[in-house]
């Protein structure tokens, strides 16, 4: 079966910006999908903001392997309700690949837990993407770095907690440098951060870009089952031991109380 996708686009500037439609005549989240659908073993398809529950209903979540995360402009715009929903499915074991302004989402800040932010320029300079981790399976096929020929600064610090694995590091014209490929797991689910990506530039058609999403999809694709009901469940009181004890006090709960028998 297939690796289930959903790739999310906040689809504003795509909709309102006269460059952004002229590179993205189906928005961001139209060319990314069709880059993944390109391969036989994924099937994507997309949702955007101004939809009902943002698209992301609890159905459509639960038929979802892997969700990818663009947005920029209105962050703040994402209901709760639904940050809550993908990031109990995160920890259930979905994937998530959070791309370019999307470190400053609800979502990517909920699950880092820190304030995500980092330094920026928009002048169209060129980026230098270093594949420092090169065995790793996102950096499959790619050579030992590329160019983005015109993107978007994006520089350290970038105040997100120490990553589980560094894939990239981009390196830009005016000097500065950026942990642009961290990997993250929270709970059963692999996060992915992609830096490269700002809407004005055709960064998403670019061969390199797409390969990399696509190695990204399969590398946080997670195959077991899904674990679920992990944010509902309380803390459960043993009453009773396996093995003989001996009980030793003082004891703060007492039996008749709330959850003992
Ligand atoms: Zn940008």
């Amino acid at each position: 079966m297939a690796i289930r996708v959903v790739v999310w686009g906040e689809n504003i500037h795509d909709r309102e910006n006269e460059v952004v439609r002229n590179l993205y005549p189906n928005g961001m989240h139209g060319t990314i999908a069709e880059a993944l659908n390109h391969e036989a073993d994924i099937e994507a398809s997309t949702a955007t903001l101004e939809q009902p529950e943002h698209g992301l209903t609890a159905d459509r979540l639960a038929q979802t392997d892997v969700l990818t995360w663009w947005g920029h402009k209105n962050h703040g715009g994402v209901d709760d309700a639904v940050v809550e929903r993908v990031a109990q499915r995160v920890w259930e074991g979905m994937g998530l690949l959070v791309l370019h302004s999307g470190h400053f989402s609800k979502i990517f800040k909920k699950l880092m837990g820190t304030p995500c932010s980092l330094t920026w320029r928009e002048a169209g300079e060129k980026e230098r993407v270093w594949a420092i981790n090169r065995s790793h399976p996102i950096a499959r096929g790619l050579d030992p770095f590329f160019v983005v020929p015109q993107s978007e600064m994006y520089g350290e610090p970038f105040a997100v907690p120490e990553p589980m694995e560094t894939v990239f590091i981009s390196w830009y014209d005016g000097g500065e440098v950026f942990r642009s490929g961290l990997t993250y797991q929270r709970g059963a689910g692999r996060i992915f951060y992609f830096a490269p990506g700002h809407e004005v530039y055709p960064i998403y058609t670019d061969p390199n870009i797409q390969t990399v999403l696509r190695n990204a999809v399969r590398w946080a694709f997670n195959p077991a089952k899904p674990l679920t009901g992990i944010t509902d469940a309380p803390n459960r009181p043993v009453a009773e031991a396996l093995e003989p004890i001996a009980e030793r006090g003082p004891s703060l709960h007492v039996p008749g109380e709330a959850g003992f028998k």
